[in-house]
């Protein structure tokens, strides 16, 4: 059984981040401690009583293409019927679009409690963010009427329609055709694993798509955006477009949620509106991108989570042997050193995953607040936009990947079981999966990282960011003696040499740069969250020392953040020898050999 973890998540908003801050910005002034509180414990009980309890459902069942179209188990009709009757679409949506206007950062928080109650079901309502956030930045107020309200209150879902057959991380290939037909386009092509692309859990269904316009320039820059909606109204009523699954996928993991193979124009065309100017599509997806990038980071985070919380759950309950320091046998198996280590794995890097990934989302609302452009003058590398751009791949990548280790580390807690479909942690594993895949691979994260966020302004955001950490751990380690602190100084000193090691080889051995930009991103990972880890660590204890909070929560927070130092961290020394050495062995290699 799912529990919000509400604890940590109010710790990290409140003391390690104080995100109380963003009431000083006009389009958050009534955002308080205690409206979040409301907030996340309200979404903590919708997702312990209606999402959670058809996680399993929703695996075993899947989702199925009918003569009709595509239906999802009744139940996720009956939790998307409450979830939009309760007003939870409009959580994000800003309050000039009817929305409630809560800062990304808590509603980035909210997402990872739903998400890791029932990931399959919380993709529906996020890609409808995606489509509210291109119609509000670049679509006609004519589309903005017809499409944002009932986008925005949650009757109708959206769709990113990027992925052809031959154009995947590559969407310079992307082949499909747009032919002008007066005011509007009609489209003609397929698209593959479009998550939700059919489904009957709302009436209309907007599908954002990326198409060429006949005689478009080839490559990038002749991809423009399309709002293709399931049903369209034309004078006489309401029609069907010329748009529907052809096939669903069967596939590894969050089998609720269907991944459909999608037809344009079989029959007359599939009519489209064009989103802003023709050929910049890309340039529009790639702005949505950066929120899509952060929700699928915090999948990682609660697909964690989760791992974590079905792991300790078995570590209490399995009986197993002696353990050294433990008088009971059998004993509970999380008295076993090894078990012990693995738990504390699972804990220590949710939590370090979780603030980093709500720092970043910080960093954005602070990026668009009133004072960003003072922000944006204050020094080079500084500015939050610079820092939220930069932090993204660092968030999808890390978190997603660690969140693949985490589950299957959970599944080892379990022993035998963990391998059996009843204990519910072998789908976690399987859900987890996709987190690292979907929303651009691991490998075209660290390419972001490394070909646009380190090159555009030759580090200068990540020695900032460096710099800013550095101060603060020395800081601590002079008031206390903190050995977490030292470590995780360590490792921010591993992660400065390694950049620096990086921006040279960009320049003079790219693809050396680029065989070794995963350990990159991963190291930078390390290095971040075990600052915000020693920061929460250091909260913890002043909070402790003032008898203040829960003493059980705090003393857990500083025994976590020690096994982190202890036994974390130290990775970051050796992704540092990776990165200043270890491309030019990959490089050296003969694919054809491989
Ligand atoms: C369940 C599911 C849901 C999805 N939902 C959607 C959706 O709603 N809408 C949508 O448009 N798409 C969706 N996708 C598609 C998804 O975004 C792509 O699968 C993903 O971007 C990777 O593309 P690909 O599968 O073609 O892999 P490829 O691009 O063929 O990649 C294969 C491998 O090569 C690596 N690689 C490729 N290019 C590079 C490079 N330049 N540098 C380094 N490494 C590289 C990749 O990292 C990867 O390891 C979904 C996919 C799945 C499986």
């Amino acid at each position: 059984v799912y529990q919000a973890p509400l604890k940590d998540i109010r710790f990290v908003l409140e003391h390690v981040l104080g995100a109380r801050q963003l009431a000083s910005q006009s389009r958050f002034a009534e955002y308080s401690d205690d409206l979040g509180e409301s907030i996340l414990s309200a979404a903590g009980t919708f997702a312990g009583e209606v999402l959670d309890p058809i996680n399993s459902l929703g695996d075993r069942q899947g989702a199925r293409l009918t003569a009709t179209g595509v239906t999802v188990p009744a139940e996720f009709r009956d939790a998307y019927r409450r979830f939009v009757a309760d007003g939870w679409p409009l959580l994000g949506v800003p309050a000039e679009l009817g929305g409630q206007g809560v800062p990304l950062t808590l509603a980035t928080a909210v997402e990872e409690i739903w998400c890791g109650a029932n990931m399959a079901f919380m993709l529906c309502p996020m890609l409808g963010h995606g489509a509210i956030e291109a119609l509000q930045l670049v679509g006609s107020p004519a589309l903005r009427a017809e499409f944002l309200p009932r986008l925005v209150s949650g009757e109708w879902t959206g769709t990113m329609n990027l992925t052809e057959p031959q154009a995947g991380s590559d969407l310079a290939l992307i082949r499909m055709r747009a032919v002008p037909d007066g005011a509007r386009h009609r489209l003609y092509g397929q698209k593959i694993f479009i998550t939700y692309g059919d489904h009957d859990l709302a009436d209309n269904i907007v599908h954002l798509v990326l198409a060429r316009i006949d005689g478009a320039p080839a490559g990038l820059r002749g991809i423009s955006l399309f709002v293709v909606p399931k049903r369209r109204h034309e004078a006489g009523g309401w029609v069907d477009n010329d748009v529907r699954c052809v096939s669903l996928e069967h596939k590894l993991g969050i089998h609720a949620s269907p991944t459909c193979v999608m037809a344009y124009g079989e029959r007359d065309g599939a009519v489209g509106y064009l989103v802003g100017e023709a050929h910049h599509g890309v340039e529009y997806m790639f702005i949505m991108m950066n929120r899509a990038r952060l929700t699928v980071g915090v999948q990682g985070v609660a697909m964690g989570e989760r791992a974590l919380q079905q792991a300790t759950r078995w570590g209490r309950e399995r009986r197993q042997g002696r353990a050294p320091d433990s008088s009971e046998e059998p004993t509970a198996i999380h008295h076993h050193p090894d078990v012990r280590r693995m738990l504390l794995t699972l804990k220590s890097e949710v939590e370090a995953m979780r603030a980093l990934a709500l720092y970043a989302a910080l960093q954005s609302d602070l990026a668009h607040g009133d004072n960003a452009d003072a922000r944006a003058a204050a020094g080079a590398g500084g500015s939050a936009l610079q820092r939220a751009e930069l932090l993204i791949p660092i968030v999808k990548g890390f978190c997603t990947e660690r969140a693949n280790e985490l589950a299957s580390l959970a599944v080892q807690v379990h022993g035998g079981m963990g391998f059996i479909e009843e204990t519910g942690v072998a789908q976690t594993l399987r859900d987890a999966r996709i987190s690292a895949i979907y929303e651009g691979t691991t490998g075209i994260q660290a390419n972001d990282l490394l070909g646009r966020k380190l090159s555009r302004d030759q580090g200068a955001a990540m020695y900032a960011l460096l710099d800013e950490a550095e101060r603060e751990l020395s800081a601590i380690g002079a008031r206390a003696d903190d050995g977490a602190a030292a470590v995780a100084l360590a490792a921010l000193a591993h992660s400065r040499a390694a950049t620096t090691a990086l921006l040279v080889q960009l320049r003079d051995a790219p693809a050396q740069a680029y065989a070794v930009a995963v350990p990159y991103l991963m190291l930078c990972g390390v290095a971040l969250g075990g600052w915000l880890s020693v920061r929460a660590s250091r909260l913890a204890a002043e909070l402790l020392a003032r008898g203040g909070g829960d003493a059980d929560f705090l003393r857990a927070k500083q025994q976590t953040v020690a096994f982190h130092a202890a036994q974390r961290l130290p990775e970051a020394a050796a992704l540092r020898v990776v990165v200043e050495q270890g491309g030019a062995a990959v490089i050296a290699a003969d694919p054809a050999l491989l």
